[in-house]
């Protein structure tokens, strides 16, 4: 049987330790009732790994995969894409957020807006994505509210509309006062924050003598946040001029039923999608999907290749004969099995908004549509600015046609982006990677899939900035810069650093010097 259900789908965006695996684990826990934390969970570590993940999956029947878990809230059917963080931040991590309607903003109360989480975040601005703040870790001291709602005005520029406001200072936890309703959602401290839902809802009439103090200064806060024009505006949100925002303990398992009741709420569900055509596919079209992940080398006996598509529009089946727009030619689901994640699960059905992970899905890259009936073709997924550089050479010039076959394969998936300079020859190219794990597979597949071994050896750059062909004429031979030029025809400028890119720009006025938003 199909699940109709209304879909949401979308990612948590942060810096490593702001408590996404915490989150994510805490969310699941509340879309499916289970009593103990701890029976899934070893004691002391509640980091969720792969067989927590199974575990938990066949206790409740979620679907999980190493790029989105599924499962059910009030009759919606939520997606949750991961974003890779921590070591293995990559290209692909920007990439996952074309595959969300929404992003959920995580931020530690202590630390504000972290770097990653503004990379990511500037993501979300380019391609439109409402942003939902959750300021996380409120259970210990941090900043004030007022500051991080300064500091998200000021990095992000977004007008940050508190949907709650905290009772209690950061590490003084008491609940968060209501802004819509004016009720106080009072916390209760459990051991370890294993049991479910640990909150309780008052009027102002019933909040205790001993909390007193701190709700009528968060009432006095919230009424100052009203005249500021701080309220929920559902058109702002939407258009991307605000974020709502909420506070909570992910560790104690509070606001986590807040958010969840947000996202249906608040967050829109999937949409129509344009092609390159200008032509638009309503969700109740005929089925269309995109690919944002493509893993591969998972397991070497089987030249194993994974491809993650997003469903656009339409009904998946599995079996399905769809059209690989990108070559014209049939794809048979059938035979590739579509899955949630791991061969084992197979889905028979999917709907707009929900992830399919296709096996053996050689022909698929990154970026591609795949689709029925009128023919459709989805932009494609941008490349980012990359921070991580290195020179290619083939470790055995015997192989080097294999090399070249190798790299050309691998700049087209997208798994690192190819510059190149006369200077440099086509010998050794360079490669640019928004984090280093690209390298790693890259190696990883031209000694395995091309029989090419690889030789990698670091550069000193962090920072692009896109120049053009006169710039790039301009700045051969200037010290401390290198132009190269990407595959797409960019020009990009590679500096040491921040500092060596602003000095070049002032002493080169002329020159075109733009930083390189992600995802141009
Ligand atoms: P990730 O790197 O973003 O996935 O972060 P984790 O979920 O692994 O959390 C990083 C650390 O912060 C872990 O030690 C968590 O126990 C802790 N943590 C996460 N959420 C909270 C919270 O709400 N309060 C407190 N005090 N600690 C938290």
């Amino acid at each position: 049987m199909s699940d109709t259900r209304p879909r949401r789908t979308f990612a948590v965006i942060s810096h490593p330790d702001a408590g996404k695996s915490t989150l994510t684990e805490a969310l699941a826990l509340h879309a499916r009732v289970i009593t103990e934390a701890g029976a899934v969970h070893g004691k002391g570590d509640r980091r969720a790994t792969v067989s927590d993940w199974m575990a938990m999956e066949k206790a409740r029947g979620i679907s999980i995969t190493s790029a989105a878990l599924q499962f059910v809230y009030r009759d919606h059917v939520i997606n949750l894409v991961d974003t890779p963080g921590h070591s293995d931040f990559s290209e692909d991590t920007y990439r996952v957020l074309s595959a969300v309607d929404s992003a959920v903003m995580l931020v530690d109360a202590g630390k504000g807006l972290e770097p990653q989480t503004l990379k990511l975040f500037q993501v979300c601005a380019m391609r439109g994505i409402p942003v939902i703040t959750v300021i996380n870790k409120w259970d210990r001291p941090g900043l004030s509210a007022l500051e991080l709602m300064d500091l998200i005005q000021e990095k992000i520029k977004l007008r940050p509309t508190p949907l709650t406001w905290p009772v209690g200072e950061a590490g003084d936890f008491r609940g968060v006062l209501d802004r819509r309703t004016g009720e106080f959602i009072k916390y209760t401290r459990t051991a370890g924050g294993a049991t479910r839902a640990p909150e309780r809802r008052m009027g102002a009439d019933e909040v205790e003598e001993n909390d007193a103090l701190v709700w009528s200064h968060a009432v006095e806060e919230h009424e100052l946040l009203s005249l500021d024009e701080a309220d929920h505006d559902q058109e702002r949100f939407l258009a991307g001029e605000t974020t709502p925002v909420m506070f909570a303990s992910a560790l104690q398992n509070f606001g986590v039923a807040q958010l969840l009741d947000l996202l249906l709420d608040l967050a829109p569900e999937p949409g129509a999608s344009t092609g390159v055509d200008g032509a638009v596919r309503e969700v109740d079209d005929d089925f269309s999907a995109f690919v944002f992940k493509v893993q591969s080398g998972m397991n070497n006996a089987h030249r194993d290749r994974l491809a993650y598509a997003r469903i656009v529009s339409g009904k998946f089946e599995r079996g399905m004969i769809v059209t690989h727009a990108a070559s014209g030619r049939p794809f048979a689901t059938k035979f590739a099995q579509a899955v949630f994640g791991r061969d084992t699960t197979s889905v028979e059905t999917a709907e707009p908004g929900d992830i399919v992970g296709f096996v053996n899905a050689q022909a698929l890259r990154v970026g591609d549509t795949v689709y029925v009936g009128d023919p459709i073709e989805f932009p494609p997924v941008p490349s980012f600015a990359p921070e991580h550089f290195v020179t290619a050479t083939a470790g055995d010039i015997g192989r080097y046609k294999q090399f070249r076959k190798g790299i050309e394969q691998l700049d087209q998936e997208g798994v690192v982006q190819v510059l190149r300079s006369d200077l440099r020859g086509d010998q050794s190219p360079v490669l640019a990677a928004v984090g280093p794990m690209q390298f790693e597979v890259v190696e990883d597949r031209m000694v395995n899939e091309f029989n090419a071994p690889i030789r990698l050896s670091r550069l000193d750059y962090q920072v692009a900035r896109r120049t053009d062909a006169p710039g790039a004429a301009e700045l051969s031979g200037v010290r401390g810069v290198e132009v190269l030029q990407r595959t797409d025809g960019t020009y990009l400028a590679l500096f040491i650093d921040k500092w060596r890119a602003q000095t070049t720009a002032r002493l080169h006025p002329d020159v075109m010097l733009e930083e390189l938003p992600a995802g141009h």
